[in-house]
């Protein structure tokens, strides 16, 4: 951690304020406080934590697993063959190579994937249309409609963190795969049970990897060189979740959601779920509305529009290292819930100003 001279340094040099040299400098006076040794205390207490909500939620899991898997099971069991046709039908396609399916078909599947869901957004942020869906905007006035060179420098970083860096990475992920022993042959696909298992250890390793390395890039003397770039959107929208400069893309973006299944020597089909359903997360997190019936993403909006609040995935680190502590006393976090109805959850629980100010105040005394 910065001395309190250098950050001050670093705040006079930087082009803009960021509230993380706030909140790092009173963290650090008031663990100085606390302890003569603070960061071996936060550090260990960074351990405790994280040791403790592994630790309970495979406990939670291991307790829980064989009353509600077996249920599904019967039904993954029933549909098992009709899996299998499909995965062998895929495995055909690319000729049952396992070079060709495992490097080209993965980055296609993800690439499909993220432009997929992508499409659906951009046609409403392009066109700002049609106002029943724009209601749902959580940045009410933000980027509707996107501007168009702003646009096309995040679709360019985009294309190119896909490509130049998405073809080398699939490349040595292959590799390691094969070393792994991951399988893409159709009799190998797991059980319902073992592929629920790889969900929740895959979600808790990118939990882990994302949060600190995202924390880390926040640091106020690589933040100005990396992750700035990804906040150019206070207001993001869909693809600006891979906008990131190539070393946030490559340590943040596709390391965590791969070392899930590099660590369970899952196959194939599992990771292309797994990609999937990582894809459309962060996009949906990154999208700027919050729609009935999808997850919520106020809490990443937030971390774009406030910077030192909620830089997790699933909250559970936010939580125990209260980096969620601001965020919990606002609007956005009683709207942050699932939307059952179709009345905007803006207009239910509208931000006042009062509140905004308030709020920024209350990140700088933390
Ligand atoms: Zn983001
Ligand atoms: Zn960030």
């Amino acid at each position: 951690m910065a001395m309190p001279s250098e950050i001050m340094k670093t705040t006079t040099e930087r082009e803009d304020k960021h509230p993380e040299v706030v909140s790092s400098e009173i963290m650090k006076a008031s663990a100085q406080s606390q302890s003569k040794h603070p960061k071996v205390v936060h550090l260990l207490d960074s351990v405790k934590k994280t040791a403790f909500v592994v630790g309970t939620a495979l406990l939670v899991f291991a307790a829980a697993r064989n009353s509600i898997t077996w249920h599904l099971q019967q039904f993954w069991g029933a549909s098992g063959d009709f899996w299998q046709r499909q995965w062998t039908f895929i495995y055909q396609l690319f000729g049952e190579d396992d070079v060709f399916i495992g490097i080209w078909g993965t980055l296609g599947f993800t690439t499909a994937v993220f432009w997929l869901a992508n499409l659906l957004f951009l046609l409403i942020d392009i066109t700002g249309k049609p106002a029943a869906l724009i209601k749902y905007k959580i940045q009410q006035d933000k980027n509707i409609p996107v501007p168009f060179p702003k646009l096309m420098k995040a679709v360019q970083q985009v294309l190119f963190n896909q490509i130049i860096l998405g073809i080398p990475f699939s490349y040595v992920a292959y590799q390691v795969m094969q070393w792994r022993g991951c399988s893409h042959k159709a009799e190998d696909l797991p059980t319902f049970q073992w592929v629920l298992l790889e969900m929740f250890v895959f979600s808790l390793v990118e939990e882990i990897c994302f949060y600190y390395t995202h924390r880390l890039f926040h640091h106020p003397r690589v933040y100005k060189y990396i992750h700035k770039r990804h906040h150019e959107w206070t207001a993001p929208i869909g693809l600006v979740s891979i906008y990131a400069h190539p070393v946030e893309h490559i340590l943040s973006n596709i390391l965590p959601p791969t070392l899930g299944p590099v660590l369970m020597g899952s196959h194939l089909a599992t990771s292309w779920m797994w990609f999937g359903v990582a894809l459309i997360s962060t996009t949906v997190a990154h999208c700027g509305y919050h729609f009935p019936l999808i997850p919520s993403p106020e809490a990443h909006d937030f971390h774009h529009l406030k910077f030192n609040q909620n830089y997790g995935v699933l909250g559970i680190l936010d939580r125990l290292h209260g980096t969620d502590e601001v965020f919990r006393t606002t609007k956005a976090y009683q709207r942050h819930i699932l939307l059952l109805g179709l009345s905007p959850l803006t207009q239910q629980i509208p931000d006042d100003t009062k509140d905004k100010k308030s709020n920024i105040s209350k990140g700088k005394l933390e």
